[in-house]
């Protein structure tokens, strides 16, 4: 598949292979792209940015509402897109669809609603007689770079809104997975003017870099790990900056907990799309009087999951990114076992699968529990009361999400006013987004948030008039 620069599809001689992580097989290729390749996409951004700027509010809506309609006509074909590249299973695929069309039309929306407010400039010294009021502007050119695990309504959740909000935009996918997001650009690319959307594929450290270091571009829309993040925005410069790095989410399960409701919660948040999902639950924090009952449901439903093609619509848990993924989980859980873990089920791997894992006797220093685990392993800590859940789940770098379980509305109070994250989720898994919440972590899981209201703003930069 070709990239996309100034509305051309532009080809390479120098490719990547892209592989079907189900059966290493290569699925098709993209062309490396080179910093010159950016350079031309951020000048096509550059000069098509006046056309968008010129065009009137309800004219960007009705182009995310067509755009949202062949996004939907299309939806079986990517969702088979993304399964093929990245072994996420087709039940997943086709839910990150449906989901990727409804943040488009939200955006169409919002592309509305884009409003500024009245200052009351008589509150302060010399301002009597004045009148001023704010409008909120396009920042200019975007440049969007996103991971492989939700290639398509992530990339979706920075180009729509971007564009709602009258910015050009420079996107560069996974070059794990980058063959729907292609396709997606294609797609929104026939309802725009030329130049407006523009992919480039390529390595982080070439087609990334030169559009973190770019002085053209106005800001960098990243989600993606905390270690390319945190060089993200050491070399930005004065660019806007949206951060949506890893999580570490912990799910809380108190003694007073409808503990079939938090099993079922904890089942989906830990093994959906191979644990590889930011908002993941990573830690099972459990109190030790439903701890052994839970324990067992939890095993018993882990065993239950149907591991293996993911294309079949019968399977729970398909293979992860690549089998080099799937070896990093494996040193870890060795790693994990050597310092006394136990692991209760689970803990093999065949090429990229890797098999739903739980693991107990796990101390919080354990590098299991401290770092983000990208796969289907759920390690459990038992504690003794709602105080040490709390000191537990806030005993890291991370603060995406988090979930309590619990029938007390005086524990939910105090883990919602004491939880170090972005998100608190009471009787439900940290793993649940709907994609007009506000979205983003805490501590070094992000800065800002997505969700597409908030995404919009934070397109957008705000003038002051004074009259
Ligand atoms: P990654 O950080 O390896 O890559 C993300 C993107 O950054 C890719 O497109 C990559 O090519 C690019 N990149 C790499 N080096 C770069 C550089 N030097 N300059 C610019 N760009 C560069 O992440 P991944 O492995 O693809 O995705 C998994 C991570 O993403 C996990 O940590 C997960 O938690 C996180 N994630 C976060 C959210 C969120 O909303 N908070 C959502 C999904 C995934």
């Amino acid at each position: 598949m070709e990239m996309l620069i100034n509305g051309n599809l532009v080809d390479k001689d120098e490719k990547i292979d892209v592989n079907n992580p189900a059966n290493s097989r290569v699925i098709d290729t993209v062309p490396q792209g080179s910093r010159e390749d950016v350079k031309n996409a951020i000048m096509a951004a550059n000069r098509s940015k006046k056309i968008l700027q010129e065009m009137s509010a309800r004219k960007i809506s009705r182009i995310l509402y067509d755009i949202y309609e062949d996004v939907l006509m299309s939806s079986d074909d990517l969702a088979e897109l993304i399964t093929l590249e990245t072994g996420k299973t087709i039940r997943d695929s086709r839910g990150e669809m449906k989901r990727s069309a409804l943040t488009i039309q939200l955006a169409a929306e919002e592309a509305k609603r884009i409003y500024g407010e009245t200052v009351p400039m008589d509150a302060g010294i010399g301002g009597r007689t004045a009148l001023g009021f704010t409008i909120k502007i396009p920042l200019g050119v975007v440049g969007a770079i996103t991971p492989f695990n939700y290639p398509v309504n992530l990339a979706i959740h920075k180009i729509a809104p971007a564009i709602a909000a009258k910015n050009a935009v420079v996107f560069k996918p996974s070059q794990k997975a980058p063959l729907a997001a292609l396709k997606l650009a294609q797609i929104m690319d026939s309802h725009l003017p030329n130049g407006v959307l523009n992919a480039v594929t390529g390595k982080g450290s070439v087609v990334g870099d030169e559009l973190v270091t770019n002085n053209l571009l106005d800001k960098i829309s990243f989600t993606g790990s905390i270690p390319t993040g945190v060089s993200i925005s050491k070399k930005a410069g004065m660019k806007k900056l949206t951060m949506e790095l890893g999580g570490n989410d912990p799910l809380i399960v108190l003694d007073d907990a409808n503990i079939e409701k938090a099993v079922a919660a904890a089942v989906k948040g830990a093994y959906m799309n191979a644990g590889q999902v930011c908002i993941g639950v990573k830690r099972i924090i459990l109190q030790e009087g439903i701890a052994d009952e839970f324990i067992d449901r939890f095993v018993e439903q882990t065993e239950k999951l149907k591991v293996g093609d993911p294309m079949s619509p019968e399977t729970d848990v398909g293979p992860l990114i690549d089998e080099e993924a799937a070896l990093k989980i494996e040193k870890t859980i060795e790693e994990a076992s050597n310092q006394g873990a136990t692991i209760l089920c689970g803990g093999k791997r065949k090429g990229a699968f890797y098999a739903p894992t739980v693991l107990e006797n796990i101390n919080s220093r354990m590098k299991i529990v401290q770092e983000e685990t990208f796969g289907p392993v759920a390690p459990l800590i038992t504690v003794k009361d709602l105080d040490e859940a709390i000191a537990v789940a806030n005993d890291t770098k991370y603060g995406l999400q988090a979930g309590l379980f619990t029938d007390s509305m005086k524990n939910a109070l105090k883990a919602i006013k004491l939880i170090e994250s972005g998100g608190v989720m009471i009787n439900r898994q940290p793993t649940f987004r709907t994609d007009n919440m506000p979205f983003g972590g805490f501590k070094m899981s992000g800065m800002g948030k997505e969700g597409v209201k908030y995404a919009v703003e934070d397109m957008t930069r705000t003038k002051l008039v004074v009259f």
